[in-house]
């Protein structure tokens, strides 16, 4: 997981990336059937559901398929690891060891080729959500996830991964009938997919970088209040073994805000930091902006001719 350029061979997939729209007609026929609350009506219970499941997902997929499964930042139990696997998958994002040695993929060759999603390389959209349907790419590549591949338990997950979504979708419809089903699962489904997805390609391409890296990302806080966390993502390929992608106190983070809880309550342990001397470099990179922000104005009012003689003048 460093960020040393890979010499291992790449799959053949991963460079002549041919995309196969077959594999999208679920994918956008989820998109669709959020129609079919025009047809069943909204409840308030239904939307209220809907929320709740957004935001709890959301932090799944963040502390789970991301920062535990994919960077290994803090360690719990096999029958929490198990849980946390399930609530990420009810997103239907495939296979926590899918995502996760997908992910590490990104890491290793991050905008350089080998990357199944960079904008740079293949464009906005093609981040977003192309790389999805490129042929190979649903495969779990195993060798890449072995530290979690020895767990039956996840492999077997891995291999049915539509069976949480489906546990989720049918309780809600039985819970809450139909609205439940469009709003509560599907709206909030389709919601959660492009909120996760822009990390992969708005976190590339829109906000501020404080550390030189060797891959486009960015620090946004709008996308970090949206992802829980995940919007400091310059910060996070600069330091990715740390269970916190905001560095400091003013960076909100509320995926390790919740982590740290469960801390609290020993479900999750070893929490790991962010090293002081990557702290102190940001630290160092945040002043240095600062200073050329603030000579930045200086020098351009100098450049410009001052209005206010004539304005005096005037007066
Ligand atoms: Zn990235
Ligand atoms: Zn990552």
């Amino acid at each position: 997981m460093s960020n040393e350029p890979s010499t291992e061979p790449l799959p053949h997939w991963t460079i002549h990336k041919r995309i196969d729209w077959s594999g999208s007609v679920a994918f956008f026929g989820l998109h669709l059937a959020a129609l079919g609350a025009l047809w069943s009506g909204i409840t308030w219970e239904a939307a209220v559901a809907g929320g709740v499941l957004f935001w709890v997902r959301q932090w799944a997929v963040t502390a789970g398929y991301h920062r535990y499964f994919s960077h290994r930042t803090f360690k719990t139990s096999r029958v929490f690891q198990f849980l946390l696997a399930w609530l990420a998958q009810s997103s239907v994002q495939k296979g926590a060891l899918w995502w996760a040695a997908h992910h590490r993929r990104h890491h290793k060759h991050s905008d350089q080729e080998g990357d199944l999603h960079s904008p740079k390389r293949d464009g906005f959209w093609y981040a977003h959500l192309g790389w999805l349907f490129v042929q190979g790419s649903d495969e779990t590549d195993y060798g890449r996830i072995k530290d979690f591949a020895k767990y039956p338990e996840l492999v077997w997950l891995n291999k049915y991964h539509l069976v949480p979504p489906i546990v989720l979708a049918a309780a809600l419809t039985w819970w809450l009938g139909l609205p439940g089903l469009f709003v509560g699962f599907v709206w909030s489904t389709v919601l959660l997919w492009h909120n996760t997805f822009f990390i992969n390609s708005l976190a590339h391409v829109w906000g501020r970088r404080r550390f030189e890296t060797t891959d486009t990302s960015k620090n946004n806080a709008l996308l970090a209040l949206l992802t829980l966390g995940e919007g400091w993502h310059n910060n996070h390929h600069r330091y990715q073994s740390s269970a916190r992608n905001g560095f400091y106190w003013w960076e909100v983070d509320l995926t390790y805000y919740v982590l740290k809880a469960l801390s609290w309550l020993g479900i999750v342990w070893d929490l790991r930091p962010v090293p002081a001397r990557v702290l102190d470099e940001g630290r160092a990179a945040d002043r240095a902006r600062h200073e050329q922000e603030e000579a930045a104005p200086a020098e351009a009012q100098g450049a410009r001719p001052s209005v206010a003689p004539s304005i005096d003048a005037a007066a």
